[in-house]
């Protein structure tokens, strides 16, 4: 299944393949903090499976994890997991007032 979403302005488009490996909610104080939220809802990727388009910046917010984000909304978009092995892409189901952005595909989980 693709899946696809995008910051708020527009600016930055990305698209996924296939099944995440997970989808998980984080409470942990980094989560909290970087997200402005009780916690970040995510999908987990494979990095080969995700496309982006458009520029993005990025924190780290650990030794192990950036945080990127839209250099011009600054919607928070993904966090990568500095090994470069797995991305963690901020994907739908949540019920917080975090910034999502509905995707254009249907069958999406909701959680
Ligand atoms: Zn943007
Ligand atoms: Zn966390």
């Amino acid at each position: 299944m693709t899946r696809e979403g995008g910051c708020f302005c527009g600016a930055v488009r990305f698209r996924t393949e296939g099944e995440p490996l997970n989808v998980r909610i984080c409470h942990c104080r980094n989560c909290q903090k970087a997200m402005g939220s009780p916690f970040f809802a995510r999908a987990l990727f494979d990095q080969r499976a995700l496309s982006i388009e458009g520029d993005t910046a990025s924190y780290p917010s650990s030794e192990a994890l950036d945080r990127v984000f839209c250099k011009v909304c600054g919607t928070r978009l993904f966090s990568r997991r500095t090994n470069g092995t797995w991305w963690g892409s901020r994907w739908p189901p949540s019920t917080t007032a975090m910034p999502l952005r509905q995707p254009s595909t249907s069958g999406s989980r909701k959680r």
